[in-house]
């Protein structure tokens, strides 16, 4: 597929069936925590042979959480199709085993910044071909939606040196296969080579979009718009650009002081940037958390009190719940064995030594994800 020149991310490349089948919130598969952003894609392996990509999303709906396993993954791709199991804003327990991160760009925790992609297995034990091209569709347009090279996908080895997709680390001439596939797909093989060479950045991808572009670039942008206050009551994100997404780019162009021509840039793509993160830190300071200062942890008697309870609530909002289903969700402000439990799953989630106390480390962190 030749794309034209100037629009190197326009166009649609997925043509593989992707089933959003989402599993429940819980904190083994789905903590429910949002992304910090998506700078990579993380290629695993299921070693499940014979398993469908239904079967995994149901093994992760169901006895994953019950044996209390803390693992998942966002797609999961067979020879027929794709399951969506979590949503792509959230985070996915498949690549920071043992705290480690080896991918600079991923750093410092894989979960917080990647889309985990699984390949299911046939019952030889192999990845069938099928499966790698449908694969190779659902990334090409991951990659295409926020802005990646073929250089920041990398296999779950790459991030932790666990051995997966297995096939991949014994042959890694793969790995450099399935890159030369995705940037196939893309059309933009060469570009992405140069801006790799040339930009450490990944996100600016120098796209000139105006009246009459489509695809999903033209989606995200409206997305985008639309998250930032600039409303498309009558197209919403449709992925095509006319009149009414014109009229938002000149809005946000005015409210930026840069030329307000109706087109978008590299200079509208900066003032967008700035207006979204202006308006993320604005909605935060609505629903700010308090946390102390000093470390929590239980004793005999329990500490209680004010403090205790802002910890609760804190960790309430990032789905670690002292005792979820119980009166107030455990919010009672005392540090019993299961505020400590709920602390200890965070930690465990985020990198951070599992001990269950309270400290400024734990502090620091769940203002981050607060944030
Ligand atoms: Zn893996």
């Amino acid at each position: 597929m030749r794309l034209p020149a100037g629009q190197p991310f326009s166009g649609v490349v997925q043509l593989v069936k992707v089933v959003k089948n989402f599993v429940k919130v819980n904190q083994y598969t789905r903590p429910g925590l949002k992304l910090s952003g998506v700078k990579g894609i993380v290629m695993h392996w299921t070693a499940t042979p014979g398993a469908s990509a239904l079967n995994e999303r149901n093994y992760f709906n169901s006895t994953c959480i019950a044996d209390e396993r803390h693992a998942s993954a966002h797609y999961f791709v067979d020879r027929s199709e794709v399951q969506q199991i979590i949503p792509e804003d959230e985070v996915a327990c498949h690549a920071h085993d043992g705290n480690r991160c080896y991918v600079s760009f991923l750093k410092p925790n894989a979960n917080t910044a990647a889309i985990g992609v699984e390949m299911c297995v046939e019952k030889d034990g192999k990845i069938h071909s099928e499966t790698v091209q449908n694969t190779a569709e659902l990334v090409a347009d991951l990659c295409k939606r926020y802005g990646l090279l073929t250089d920041n996908i990398v296999r779950h080895y790459d991030v932790t040196n666990k051995n997966c997709p297995a096939p991949w680390v014994s042959d890694s001439s793969q790995l450099a296969a399935f890159r030369k596939k995705v940037g196939t797909l893309l059309g933009n093989q060469t570009a992405a080579n140069t801006t790799a060479a040339t930009s450490q950045s990944c996100k600016s991808t120098g796209t000139i979009l105006k009246k009459g572009s489509s695809g999903s670039s033209v989606k995200a942008l409206q997305k985008r718009l639309i998250a930032a206050g600039f409303p498309l009551p009558k197209s919403g994100a449709d992925g095509s650009f006319g009149n009414e997404t014109a009229q938002a780019v000149m809005s946000l162009q005015k409210q930026a002081g840069i030329t307000a021509d109706g087109i978008y840039g590299p200079a509208t793509e900066k003032a967008l940037a700035a207006v979204a993160s202006k308006k993320k830190s604005s909605s935060t300071s609505k629903t700010s958390y308090t946390l102390p200062s000093g470390i929590y942890k239980v004793k005999s008697p329990l500490m209680k009190g004010t403090a205790v309870r802002e910890i609760q609530e804190a960790l309430a909002a990032l789905y670690f719940y002292p005792d979820k289903g119980a009166k107030n969700n455990g919010i009672d402000g005392y540090y019993g064995p299961k505020t400590a439990d709920a602390v200890k799953r965070f930690q465990m989630m985020n990198g951070l030594a599992a001990d269950g106390i309270y400290g400024p480390r734990t502090k620091a962190k769940i203002e981050l994800l607060l944030k």
